[in-house]
Formats: structure tokens, C-alpha cells, sequence
């Protein structure tokens, strides 16, 4: 064995297949905005936007420092879709040829100096009481009104279609709709949105999760391949403890292997017995408290398992649900936590 060390792999083919899962859930007109704020939800910013670059319409980001990152590799419309808040932040939107939100009336006076330069995409408070402008305070923006512009909302609840605020939400975008009416375009649906409520795809879609594989719809697939190797075996007997705390006892003779990741890695630390992992394509499972740099799961079942062996905690075959469901945990949380020090690989950029 070199010198261990965890490694997350991250396979933009996995991405670009997602996107096309996504894709045929869409009406043919419908653009797709790839959503890779936080550092393309771990997937390397800058690498997704050159290997995505082909399979998407668009970008959305956060913050500006973003968007200028991605304008280095594309030429594909930005959104920066928290807004900007200063001139010079306006003047590097018009420089750059990049797309904001206007959320709250209190951008409007600096946003009116740059109407004629700047495409925005107006954002309305339909009830999720994030971000967003008003109903009641929705005509003070009326000379954003134009076909230029792109009216948006986002949902609170598109992961449950069951709940009422989905209802009051959509219809409050209708208000807002015929108070513009014109020709603008529309958006409202996230990754989730997108499986539950086809029919609100309008203009744009603007996936983030489902492209990365961590949302549960036939075809989509974990892009993201986190592993680290066996640095140890245990052989215990019946009724011997485990880990920090003595977490666990065995319940009979036991083959334990410790594997060179923990906490530090991003792993969560609040993992309970049972949670998967893959280890020479059988599954194992966790086994005893997650430490900051080892894990403990137990091979007793797995033929040959030996030192140098590599332990998948999620992958393409073990999807990164699996894990989020088990320690109710979002699989959101989970791709953004990666540490720095885990070694990074990149296939099919
Ligand atoms: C993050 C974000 C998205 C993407 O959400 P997913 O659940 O990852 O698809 C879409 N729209 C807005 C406004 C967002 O902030």
C-alpha cells in the first residue's frame, strides 16, 4: 500500500448523464440552469462549468466571485442569484455580462441606475418569506417589467408535493405573473420542483442536487465517488466493545476493519451502526462511532477482505442517500462538507 488517503473522485459523465434524466422530464423549450453555487456543490466550480458547459443553458451561482470564475471558461448566461449589492459589484455584471436577481426593494434605487446595461430576473416572495420582493410592494418594480427580464420564485416545499404551501406559492407566482403582463420569461422550479411539478418548467428549470446524483428519481446517479482504504483488521470474539465509548458490543466473533477516513474527511460523525458502505463490491456496514480520522466497519461476512482494500462510503453503486436518510442528514450537506485535505480526482471532464 502507498501512503493512504481518502479520495473523492468525481465523474462529470455521471453529471452530464443526470442532466439528461433531467432533460427528458422537461417540455423541449425549457432551458436548463445548472445550479453549482458552493463550489458546484462540491464538484469543482470551474471543472463542472468546462465539462457541463455543452449539456446546459445556463449558470447559477451565489455569489459574484463565482460568476466571475465561471465567465473565465464560458460564454453561457450567468445569474448571480443572491444580487449584488455595491456599483463596482454592478459595474463587474455589466463588464462581465452577467445576470442577477433583484430580491428586495432595497436594491432598486442602485439597480434602476443599470436597467438599460443588466438583465435581471426578479424574484417574488410567494411564501416562503426568504428571499424575495413582495406582492404588496410588487408595483414599486414595474419598470423591471420587460421581456428582457425573467420573473422567478422558489419554492419551500417542492420535495413534498403533498403540501399546501406548493398551492399557495404557485398561485401567488400567478398574481405576480398578471401584474406583468407582458412577455417576460418565468422560473420557479428547483431539482425537486422538476419531477413533482412538470408542469410549471416554464422558461427556465434551475436544477442543483439532481445533477449531482443526491435526489431519489430513476436514472440519477452519484456523481461523486468518496473512498478511503483499509489500514487494519480486528478479529474480536463475542461481546467485545468498539470504538470511543464502547459504542457497540459484538454479538459473535467478528472480523472489524478500520478504515483511514473519519470526521475530518467529511464523513459525518453523527453516522449510526448499520450505516452502508461497499467494500470489494460487498456491502458492510458501519460499525461503532465515527473518530476524526478512522472509521470502524465489520468485514466478518466479507471473503478476503484484507489491508490495502478500498471502502466506498458513497459512490454511483451506493448512492449518497443512502447515507443522508439513515443519519438524517441532506445529501445538500453531505457533497458541500468534503475537507480539503481528501485527495481529489476528476474523470470525463
Ligand atoms: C440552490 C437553489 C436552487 C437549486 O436547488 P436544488 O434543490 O439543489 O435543485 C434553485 N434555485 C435557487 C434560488 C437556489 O437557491
Amino acid at each position: 500500500m502507498i501512503e493512504p488517503n481518502s479520495e473523492l473522485i468525481i465523474d462529470y459523465e455521471l453529471i452530464r448523464n443526470n442532466i439528461q434524466v433531467i432533460r427528458s422530464n422537461l417540455h423541449s423549450n425549457c432551458k436548463i440552469m445548472g445550479i453549482i453555487k458552493s463550489n458546484a456543490y462540491g464538484h469543482d466550480l470551474k471543472k463542472a462549468s468546462q465539462a457541463l458547459d455543452d449539456v446546459i443553458d445556463g449558470y447559477g451561482v451565489v455569489r459574484l466571485g463565482e460568476a466571475l470564475k465561471i465567465r473565465e471558461v464560458s460564454s453561457k448566461p450567468i445569474l448571480a442569484m443572491q444580487g449584488v449589492y455595491s456599483s463596482d459589484a454592478y459595474d463587474a455584471l455589466k463588464k462581465n455580462n452577467i445576470w442577477s436577481v433583484v430580491h428586495s426593494i432595497s436594491q432598486l434605487p442602485l439597480a434602476k441606475q443599470y436597467q438599460d446595461d443588466l438583465l435581471f430576473w426578479i424574484k417574488v416572495n410567494t411564501g416562503m418569506n426568504r428571499l424575495g420582493i413582495g406582492l404588496d410592494e410588487f408595483d414599486q418594480c414595474h419598470w423591471l417589467f420587460k421581456d428582457s427580464n425573467t420573473l422567478m420564485t422558489h419554492l419551500a416545499c417542492a420535495d413534498n408535493p403533498e403540501d399546501e404551501l406548493n398551492n399557495t406559492q404557485l398561485k401567488n407566482f400567478d398574481d405576480a405573473w398578471n401584474q406583468v403582463a407582458n412577455s417576460m420569461q418565468r422560473s420557479v422550479l428547483n431539482s425537486a420542483g422538476i419531477f413533482n411539478f412538470p408542469d410549471q418548467a416554464y422558461d427556465w428549470v434551475r436544477p442543483g442536487i439532481a445533477m449531482y446524483g443526491g435526489i431519489d428519481f430513476p436514472g440519477l446517479k452519484t456523481a461523486m465517488t468518496f473512498r478511503s482504504q483499509i489500514i487494519s483488521i480486528q478479529s474480536l470474539d463475542k461481546d467485545e466493545r468498539i470504538g470511543y465509548g464502547g459504542r457497540v458490543k459484538t454479538k459473535k466473533p467478528s472480523k472489524i476493519a478500520i478504515v483511514y477516513c473519519g470526521y475530518a474527511d467529511g464523513f459525518p460523525q453523527t453516522a449510526i451502526d448499520g450505516t452502508s458502505v461497499i467494500v470489494n463490491s460487498y456491502q458492510s456496514q458501519i460499525i461503532g462511532r465515527v473518530s476524526m480520522d478512522l472509521i470502524s466497519i465489520d468485514v466478518t461476512e466479507i471473503p478476503d477482505c484484507k489491508i490495502g482494500d478500498w471502502c466506498e462510503l458513497w459512490s454511483a453503486d451506493l448512492s449518497i442517500l443512502e447515507n443522508a436518510k439513515k443519519n438524517h442528514l441532506i445529501s445538500y450537506e453531505l457533497m458541500t462538507k468534503m475537507s480539503q485535505r481528501v485527495k481529489r480526482q476528476y474523470l470525463n471532464i
